[in-house]
């Protein structure tokens, strides 16, 4: 029983595998591949465990079904229920979801960070703008040039500035090397985007220190009074089936199965500390409009996501976006007929943006095998004024039509009274809304009776056992999550490695 270092999958390991590590990561995504590089330049040997499994650039296919099957977590079928469904998208493989993000990078808003510290106890070294500072140079973050961003994006920044609006900008993205292929959230074709298996794990691993064990899905916990002794599961081959077992032995562990996968693990496992976890959970409900030109757009080619309008002040960012034909039609308001028959045909001059609500009075949770959202007043009146300023900027581009993602709706046209159309008491229900950005599940805090996790990542009542993923998000961020996630990863992979005394 030893650690093997580099990277693993199931056809390594024969029917029984087990290791042992000075630390053990449960989780390869954001938080976990920060938090294996803090352990392992501190010295420490590291076992990563990840249910999913490894992937280069060349794995990758522009094919929507692959994609959903291969890196979605349940397959793209999760979703929470509430007043209708909303689609919870995760990523599933060593790298999590930032294999299938759009690199949007945003540090911290510091109206939220110094909240966090003030209400929760967050950062107590006060170092979380130094983290966001490596995490800023880890992932190589730039404004991708204009030569590769397309019109999608550069004409959605054509109404913003014919309205004057203020708070416009490209986006700050970690894929420097972006050729504007469009398929992010496929992964990453051509190597351009810089994920946390590619960055965070791949530096990590360059220590010698670190063993990635791929197709490891963590199910069991051995514990000693408060401590941790050995976590367990299952060997998944690529089909799903089951082809083995295996154990980890360490004297600490760090959980980081994302926002859905963390709070499950502990509480199938009876280790919640409290009730607080799976509660407070916050989704950034996004929707998006799209908009016919005279013009081509070819809104699949260019930065998938790639200029912003920063509402803050009005509780929701505007976003563009793209996606692949086949979920175009899919993700279209309309009844089977001549309109969608006439909106497919235009899709090569078809725009889409959308916008994105901080998420403040939604009650979600996750439970054991559901996720369920009741959506709240003030993110339904936001949601629904984010989508009349899309509407808006999209005429003062010229747009000849525009679709809101209404059900019932239908198509709206210049000099169309836009606040009747998106009127402010449009059930939540008629609206297509997902989240991509689950977070707070397991959230941090001083108070063990309000809180999972205190402000070193520790579970409250565990001596050993870290949450270290969007979880332990306080409160709703606000903007894109991946930055904060990796800087949290780094801040309680530090404070894990001292309490191991590295
Ligand atoms: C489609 C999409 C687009 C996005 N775009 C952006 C963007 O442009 N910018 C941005 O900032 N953010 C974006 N995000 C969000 C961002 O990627 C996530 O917030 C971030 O990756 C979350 O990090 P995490 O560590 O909490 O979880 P994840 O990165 O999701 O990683 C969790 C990992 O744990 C694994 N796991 C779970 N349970 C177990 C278990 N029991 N055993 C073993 N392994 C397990 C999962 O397979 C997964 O790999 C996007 C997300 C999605 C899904």
């Amino acid at each position: 029983m030893s650690l093997r270092t580099g990277k693993l999958g199931h056809a390594d390991y024969g029917g029984t595998l087990e290791v042992a590590a000075d630390v053990a990561v449960i989780g390869a995504g954001a938080g976990g591949c920060a938090a294996a590089f803090a352990l392992a330049r501190r010295g420490l040997k590291v076992a990563v465990f990840e249910e999913g499994r490894h992937w280069s650039p060349a794995d990758f296919k522009p094919d929507n079904p692959f994609a959903l099957r291969n890196l979605y977590q349940d397959q793209g079928t999760r979703a929470a229920i509430g007043e209708g469904l909303m689609p919870i998208n995760g990523g599933r493989g060593v790298g999590g979801s930032t294999l299938i993000n759009s690199a949007i990078s945003f540090r911290t808003p510091p109206q939220v960070l110094s909240g966090w510290r003030e209400r929760f106890g967050f950062d107590p070294e006060g170092s979380f703008e130094r983290r966001l500072d490596e995490v800023w140079e880890t992932l190589g973050i730039i404004v991708n040039p204009e030569n590769v961003q397309g019109r999608n994006n550069t004409i959605f920044r054509d109404g913003v500035e014919a309205l004057g609006i203020p708070g416009g900008a490209f986006m700050h993205r970690s894929a420097p090397g972006c050729g504007g292929c469009g398929v992010c959230q496929l992964g990453c074709p051509s190597g351009g985007k810089n994920s946390a298996d590619r960055t965070f794990l791949a530096r990590a691993l360059l220590s010698g220190n670190v063993g990635v064990y791929a197709d490891c899905r963590a199910e069991s916990v051995e514990s000693d009074g408060g401590r941790v002794t050995a976590v367990g599961g299952r060997v998944l081959d690529h089909d799903f089936n089951t082809v083995g077992t295996w154990r980890v032995t360490a004297p600490r562990f760090v959980l980081s199965g994302g926002p859905i996968g963390s709070p499950r693990f502990l509480t199938a496992n009876g280790m919640a500390p409290n009730d607080h976890v799976g509660r407070h959970l916050r989704l950034h409900p996004a929707s998006a409009v799209c908009a016919k030109f005279d013009e081509p757009i070819r809104h699949w080619w260019g930065v998938s996501q790639g200029y912003y309008v920063d509402r803050w002040e009005e509780g929701f960012l505007l976003e563009t976006g793209t996606v692949t034909p086949d979920v175009s039609f899919m993700a279209l308001p309309l009844a089977l007929g001549e309109e969608i028959n006439q909106v497919m045909a235009d899709l090569p001059y078809l725009a889409a943006a959308g916008a994105m609500v901080h998420d403040e009075d939604t009650v979600a949770e996750v439970g054991a095998t559901t996720i369920s959202f009741s959506f709240g007043e003030q993110d339904r009146r936001r949601l629904i004024q984010g989508l009349r300023a899309c509407a808006r900027i999209f005429f003062a581009a010229g747009a000849r039509y525009a679709v809101p993602p209404v059900t019932g709706l239908g198509i709206l046209r210049p000099g169309d009274d836009l606040d009747a159309a998106l009127s402010l008491d449009l059930p939540f229900h008629r609206i297509r809304a997902l989240s991509s950005h689950p977070m707070g599940t397991c959230r941090m805090g001083t108070d063990p009776d309000t809180s999972v996790v205190g402000p070193d990542g520790r579970v409250w009542g565990w001596e050993n056992l870290h949450v270290a993923d969007a979880s332990v998000f306080p409160s709703s961020l606000g903007v894109n999550p991946q930055v904060t996630v990796m800087a949290c990863g780094l801040m309680i992979g530090d404070a894990a490695a001292a309490a191991e005394g590295a």
